[in-house]
């Protein structure tokens, strides 16, 4: 491990967003406190002004530091471009930047890896021209969306529609049959879009990568992880080293004992005068707005299941379900924007939870035991759907057309269901456990991260 004194160093780039930041962060930490590291985590301009992103930042351990790249122009892009343009964009024109800095550490560091997440894939360019001995690339996602962006060249090559039009569900090796409307990102839904292509290049650039990081444990999708263990010529080594998640503890103490705890929220005091598991938390993520017609059917929904509730608005309105927030008063809690997540889902009156089906929160869920009502929104959600409903059966999926009823009926089935729901709660907490299993020491998450670590250097010598 020694090299004069030296500890090795990692950089690490993350897209922007905290659903990218966080897990990457988590591994810095590991890395860290595992194997002696030192970790640099660059993150993009745009991401500078995210309140959440300072008090996180903060709460990282003094062997993580953290460096912004310098801002770059992005006002000629189309102000309707599609975030993963944006977040492409930004990483390809901060290369010039991320090249200097990336010198700078090989000079003044012991640099051996560098880690990024799948929209910065052209960042691996920097990383060669630095003479970076280890090129990573970290999956904020499931091993079935890696398999899907590995096979993606041939598909479209070989599908020559819109996926969504596709008749069967798609085959991939390990995965679960996945109907075309749902297997692939939505940017890739539409051929036309700049987004598209756009992804089709970061497919084909990801073999560029030596080894692939993925957010993921085994028993959530064990079929795809025995295909991508077996090594295969040309395809970079693929190690699960999840769930990586931000833990309650590190969010109620940070990392240092100096610091005051922050405050605790509003929406964790109402949670302790409920009765234990008794709500359903329902947020759509860093991201999701639903539109109005929609926001009334779950708002109506939620009424009729008689559930207690507590659901994160985006932009909060009573349009179109007059009076529901006087009516649900007793029973449920609509928060604007923002709640401690994890909080939410460690908290003993918590039940289920209605979700977008980010990576993040999916995991999150998971770690925590909730059983979930899938609503998937964008991006890759649709696909965590179907692998979360049909696969691991850790879901109710709600059907495409979400009406108040069927809204309703899923939410009480996953609470308190005797059918489905009972099936589903006793999956989630099978889940749990083997989540936790895998993360102790010697579990298969720690045993994946140290296998990366001896392929960085043989013998533990990098
Ligand atoms: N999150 C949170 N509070 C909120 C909404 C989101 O703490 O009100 C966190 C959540 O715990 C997760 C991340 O933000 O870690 C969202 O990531 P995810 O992949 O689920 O979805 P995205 O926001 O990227 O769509």
């Amino acid at each position: 491990m020694e090299d004069g004194g030296r500890p090795p160093h990692v950089a690490m780039l993350a897209t922007p967003g905290m659903g990218h930041l966080i897990p990457l962060a988590e591994l810095a930490k590991l890395l860290a406190a595992r194997h002696g590291a030192t970790v640099t985590l660059l993150t993009f301009a745009s991401m500078a002004s995210a309140t959440q992103l300072c008090a996180f930042l903060t709460s990282l351990p003094p062997s993580v530091s953290h460096e912004t790249l310098p801002p770059v122009d992005l006002s000629d892009l189309p102000h309707d471009a599609p975030i993963e343009a944006l977040m492409s964009e930004e990483c390809t024109r901060s290369l010039p930047a991320l090249a200097g800095t990336l010198a700078e550490l090989k000079r003044t560091t012991r640099l051996v890896a560098f880690v990024t997440d799948h929209f910065c894939v052209n960042a691996f360019d920097s990383a060669r021209d630095a003479g970076v001995g280890r090129r990573c690339l970290f999956i904020p996602g499931s091993l079935h969306a890696l398999t899907l962006m590995l096979h993606l060249p041939e598909l479209v090559a070989s599908v020559p529609g819109e996926f969504r039009d596709l008749p069967e569900p798609l085959r991939l090796p390990g995965c679960v049959p996945i109907p075309g409307l749902d297997a692939v990102f939505s940017a890739l839904q539409d051929r036309s879009s700049p987004a598209y292509g756009m992804m089709v290049h970061l497919a084909e650039r990801f073999r560029q990568a030596d080894t692939f990081l993925v957010n993921s444990f085994d028993a959530i999708e064990p079929e795809v992880a025995s295909v991508l263990r077996q090594p295969k010529p040309g395809r970079p080594l693929v190690y699960s080293i999840g769930p990586l998640i931000l833990t309650a503890e590190d969010r109620s103490t940070g990392d240092s004992d100096a610091k005051p705890p922050p405050p605790r929220a509003a929406c964790l005091e109402w949670l302790d005068r409920q009765p234990a598991r008794s709500v359903i938390f329902v947020s759509f993520g860093s991201g999701g707005a639903l539109p109005v017609e929609q926001m009334r059917e779950l708002a109506l929904g939620l009424e009729l299941s008689g559930q207690r509730f507590l659901w994160v608005v985006r932009s909060p309105t009573d349009e179109g379900s007059a009076g529901f927030i006087e009516r649900t008063k007793g029973v449920g809690l609509m928060v604007p924007s923002w709640v401690p997540q994890i909080e939410v889902l460690a908290h003993e009156a918590t039940g289920g939870f209605l979700t977008h089906c980010g990576w993040n929160s999916t995991l999150e869920s998971l770690v925590h035991g909730m059983p979930m009502v899938a609503w998937p929104l964008y991006a890759e959600q649709r696909l965590n759907a179907v692998m979360l409903s049909e696969g691991v059966g850790a879901a109710i999926r709600l059907p495409e057309m979400k009406e108040k009823e069927t809204i309703a009926e899923a939410v009480r089935e996953v609470m308190a269901g005797e059918g489905k729901g009972a099936a589903v709660r006793a999956k989630v907490a099978e889940v749990q456990k083997a989540a936790a299993e895998s993360l102790r020491e010697g579990g298969a998450a720690m045993a994946a991260l140290d296998g990366v670590v001896e392929n960085w250097a043989p013998g533990g010598n990098y």
